[in-house]
Order: C-alpha cells, then sequence, then structure tokens
C-alpha cells in the first residue's frame, strides 16, 4: 500500500516561499510507487488552497490568498496517512499547526506542540538549554513594551552585552529581521526592524570574532542519533537572508574540516538539547565555533529545518548513508511510531 502523505506549505510566516521550494523538491525527489504525496498550499493569510489552486501555487512559488479558513480546509487531512507540515516560521513550526493535527488525531512530521513551540522561541529555548549545561552566547530579553516606555533601560542592557551584538525576533527563522548592531546608534533601527515582527526580541552577545558556523541533523523520536556534522562558509559579514537563499553566496563542507573532538560534541549536545527541548522526527541543529578561542555554542535548534533536496538538513543524512527518498520513508515511520 503507498502511504498517503499530505504536504502541508507555504504557511503565514516570512518564510513562506522557502517552503513552497522546500515541497517542490519533495514533490520531485520522491518515488511515486512508494508515495502518494498530495500537497496543500497555505496562503500568507493562513487559509487553505484546493488541491488545483496548491499545484498552481507551488510552480508559481507564492500564494497571497485565497482558500478555506483553516478548519474546514483541515478536514480534507483525514483521507491521508500521515501529514507533512513542512512549514518554517510562526503559524507552522511553532506548534500551532502541531496542536490542530494533535486534536484532529492526524499523524504528523517532527515535534509535537511543546518541542515546536519551545525550540522556535529564541529565548525559551536558551532557558531550557541553560538548565541542561548547553553552552550559549549570553543574552537579553526584550518586550515591545519596554522599548517603548524605557528605551534607556534596553540600551543598558545592551551595553552589557558590548557591542558588537546581534538583534534578533525571538520566533522568527531565515535571518529574518536579524541585524548585527556594532554601536549604540545601530541599535535603535535594529530593534525597531525587530520590533515590527515580534513582540519579544533577543539581544546576544556576539561570538569573538566571526564564527565558524557548524550544523548537525539529528533524527529519531525516543531514540534519536546524530548525522555527520556541516559546515556553511560564506563572504558575507554573517549568515543573512540573501546569503542563505542566493545561489552561490555560501557553500557547504561535509562533513565538516573540524578536530574529531569537537564534531563529537556538537554531536552530543545535539543530542541532549533534541531531549531537552522534547523534539521528535527531526531537527537540525546549528552552532557557532571559534577555532582560536575554542568557544563552542549552540546558536538554535530547527524542528522543521530547509528541506529543499539541496538543503542542509538532507545533505548531512546523505553524507551519513541516508539518502532523499529514505530519509522520508524514515520520518513518515517515526510519525506514525505510538508517542
Ligand atoms: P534559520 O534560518 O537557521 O532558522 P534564524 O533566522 O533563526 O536562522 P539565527 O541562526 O539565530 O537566525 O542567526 C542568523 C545568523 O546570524 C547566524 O547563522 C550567524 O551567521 C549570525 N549570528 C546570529 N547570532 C550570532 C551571534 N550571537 N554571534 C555571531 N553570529 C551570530
Ligand atoms: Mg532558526
Ligand atoms: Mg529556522
Ligand atoms: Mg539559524
Amino acid at each position: 500500500m503507498k502511504k498517503r502523505i499530505l504536504l502541508l506549505a507555504g504557511g503565514q510566516s516570512g518564510e513562506h516561499e522557502v517552503s513552497l521550494s522546500s515541497a517542490r523538491s519533495v514533490l520531485k525527489a520522491l518515488p511515486q510507487d512508494v508515495f502518494e504525496v498530495t500537497p496543500l498550499v497555505i496562503s500568507k493569510e493562513g487559509r487553505w488552497l484546493e488541491s488545483g489552486a496548491s499545484r498552481l501555487a507551488l510552480e508559481a512559488g507564492h500564494a497571497e490568498t485565497g482558500g478555506d479558513l483553516v478548519l474546514s480546509g483541515a478536514q480534507r487531512a483525514n483521507d491521508f496517512d500521515v501529514v507533512f507540515p513542512l512549514l518554517h516560521g510562526p503559524m507552522g513550526e511553532d506548534g500551532t499547526v502541531q496542536g490542530l493535527l494533535t486534536l484532529a488525531g492526524l499523524p504528523f512530521v517532527g515535534s509535537g506542540v511543546l518541542g515546536s513551540a519551545v525550540s522556535m522561541d529564541k529565548v525559551m529555548a536558551k532557558s531550557v538549554l541553560a538548565a541542561h549545561g548547553v553552552p550559549q552566547v549570553a543574552y537579553r530579553l526584550v518586550l515591545r513594551g519596554e522599548w517603548r516606555q524605557t528605551p534607556e533601560a534596553v540600551v543598558a542592557q545592551a551595553r552589557e552585552l558590548g557591542f558588537p551584538l546581534f538583534v534578533k525576533p525571538a520566533n522568527l527563522g531565515s535571518s529574518v529581521g536579524i541585524s548585527k548592531a556594532r554601536s549604540e546608534e545601530e541599535l535603535t533601527p535594529a530593534l525597531d526592524l525587530a520590533f515590527s515582527l515580534d513582540r519579544r526580541v533577543i539581544l546576544e552577545a556576539m561570538t569573538s570574532g566571526k564564527p565558524r558556523e557548524l550544523e548537525v541533523g539529528v533524527l529519531g523520536n525516543d531514540a534519536p542519533t546524530a548525522s555527520v556534522v556541516g559546515e556553511l562558509r560564506f563572504g558575507a559579514d554573517f549568515y543573512d537572508y540573501h546569503t542563505k537563499y542566493t545561489e552561490g553566496e555560501a557553500t557547504m563542507h561535509i562533513p565538516a574540516p573540524v578536530p574529531r573532538a569537537v564534531s563529537e560534541r556538537i554531536r552530543e549536545l545535539a543530542l541532549t538539547a533534541f531531549k531537552a527541548l522534547d523534539c521528535a522526527g527531526l531537527a537540525r541543529v546549528d552552532f557557532f565555533y571559534v577555532e582560536a578561542t575554542g568557544e563552542l555554542y549552540l546558536n538554535e535548534v530547527n524542528t522543521m529545518p530547509g528541506f529543499t533536496t539541496t538543503s542542509m538538513y538532507p545533505k548531512l543524512w546523505e553524507a551519513s548513508g541516508l539518502g532523499y527518498a529514505e530519509l522520508v520513508t524514515r520520518l513518515v515511520e517515526l510519525a506514525l511510531e505510538a508517542r
């Protein structure tokens, strides 16, 4: 029997287009004799498109409007064995869609409500990981109301961390809304931008100098395993949206040329984080490594990482002996496992 997969893509976040390109890869790469994959695109307004409109949106690369309200759209999911919510960012990767699917009794790929929500919020994730002894950069949480009412107190917190520092919306991805503030003057536009996208903003101390960026894939439920470690290299000052999605701006090196002790430590920390955050199915865990000082920090855990055939997560597993189609097969099996 073919497994019937409902592939959810698009969604309301700033990563709508990224999600659609991952979905195109999944559709193209999966063997038709094993899987019957039906794409369902969620428009930027959060409505669920019919199958014809979904196919058109996939080709177009975006869906601004149209479709059914969530609950009537979601009803169609009943005809499938498993849902693959290939959605990034808020209203997709953050536990909201996972809650809907859980209530509907539909098995789905990836983390549940708790793991998704905690991992998505950079501040919440850092608090949990700190309690598990995972090394991280120093950070502060700032709320929109604090920035509006007591900006001088916010500036004082930034000074404690020192410049340059990173300013990020707490719940986003693809570097959307992220700035590197090099001075107090650059702090104001950085905070205004981040607060235009989220009510919670994180200030993060920068590593000592530009770090090396190492990433590892985790796969499994209660007995997860870690892939080989990969490295991203780029000329840009930091891994911003343009660098992430412009062909040729960044290169992947798998396995990462780092001492064995470093890659082993990374794999161990990734599994600790996966467990601590209650992740399931898959996660891509990202690290900063500064060779000169030996600093190794966990940056973040992405519970629905980019999933095109050339994305880091599938590439890491390919290098670990699991091809793209086998990887999706495994994810579907993990979704169907009782949990
Ligand atoms: P993703 O698309 O992986 O979900 P994101 O939007 O969640 O990314 P981050 O990974 O937090 O964003 O940050 C984006 C990039 O900014 C990092 O890959 C790195 O290049 C740079 N960066 C972020 N925080 C720091 C830091 N504290 N020190 C040095 N560089 C940083
Ligand atoms: Mg992220
Ligand atoms: Mg992300
Ligand atoms: Mg990142």
